[in-house]
């Protein structure tokens, strides 16, 4: 059984083309600016939104034969979009066995996958998966081990391991950089992050500026949002992360 917590139509951010994006609940982490805090715990949450009187319950079981049912009504559209299936979450990874399980079958059908993780799990989890991916969007938030362990609440030293493995084992890996205010933007940060991934191997990113659109998803949690009046980086301040990755990456930034 795969643990979900929504199933978006569509989607045009989670990789190439249009893609049907499958999100799984729980993750093992704690980003304080996480975008999609339904996703978090393992189990069913509900979301209120009073002012549009609407209700939406995250978080449901369903088999690898259901799941793959709904991805196929969407087929027409990777094909000619180039797009397919992104599995995200939450921690994609934390489920290994039964996504294993759903992307046999959709892989029978050639349709592409995407996989967008943080990677803190051990690597035998991705290699219950590893002949089924395409491609890897893959997380890098900090290359800081104290600030991963403290805020973050994960363990950097697995993360990094598990880049390193899946780029010997030639798998087709996107780095993908949350820039977030007060936590990786500053020069430091940045410098100490492009020397982390050159030595890793890493030879592009994708950089995706903080924005505040997982707001209203506190509210309707009754959670508090640390990042609610955060601005947005401005230009400038883009412009200047975008030139040092620049310097050792292919670097595209994201919206
Ligand atoms: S890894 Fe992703 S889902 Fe988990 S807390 Fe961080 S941003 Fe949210």
């Amino acid at each position: 059984m795969l643990n979900i917590s929504n199933i978006q139509h569509f989607s045009v951010g989670d990789g190439d083309g249009i893609r049907t994006t499958v999100f799984l609940k729980g993750c093992n982490l704690r980003c304080p600016w996480c975008h999609n805090p339904e996703t978090i715990p393992f189990e069913a949450v509900k979301l209120n939104y009073p002012k549009l009187d609407k209700t939406e319950i995250c978080g449901k079981k369903m088999t690898a034969e259901e799941v793959f049912k709904e991805i196929l009504e969407d087929k027409a559209f990777y094909e000619e979009s180039g797009g397919g299936v992104t599995l995200s979450g939450g921690e994609t990874m934390l489920q290994a066995n039964a996504v294993a399980e759903l992307l046999k079958l959709v892989k029978q059908d050639g349709i592409s996958v995407f996989i967008d993780t943080a990677g803190c799990v051990p690597y035998s989890e991705f290699e219950k998966i590893n002949t089924y991916v395409d491609t890897y969007l893959f997380d890098f938030k900090t290359a800081s081990e104290e600030k991963y362990a403290e805020i973050i609440k994960g363990d950097l030293s697995l993360v990094k391991e598990n880049i390193r493995k899946l780029i010997k084992a030639h798998k087709n890996i996107r780095i993908r950089i949350p820039l977030i205010p007060d936590f990786n933007i500053d020069a430091q940060s940045i410098e100490y992050m492009c020397d982390a991934l050159r030595e890793l191997g890493v030879k592009k990113v994708d950089l995706l500026p903080f924005h505040r659109m997982g707001s209203g998803k506190y509210e309707a949690l009754s959670k508090e949002y640390k990042y609610k009046n955060t601005q947005l980086i401005d230009k400038k301040t883009l412009e200047r992360i975008k030139n040092k990755f620049s310097e050792y990456f292919e670097t595209t930034i994201e919206n």
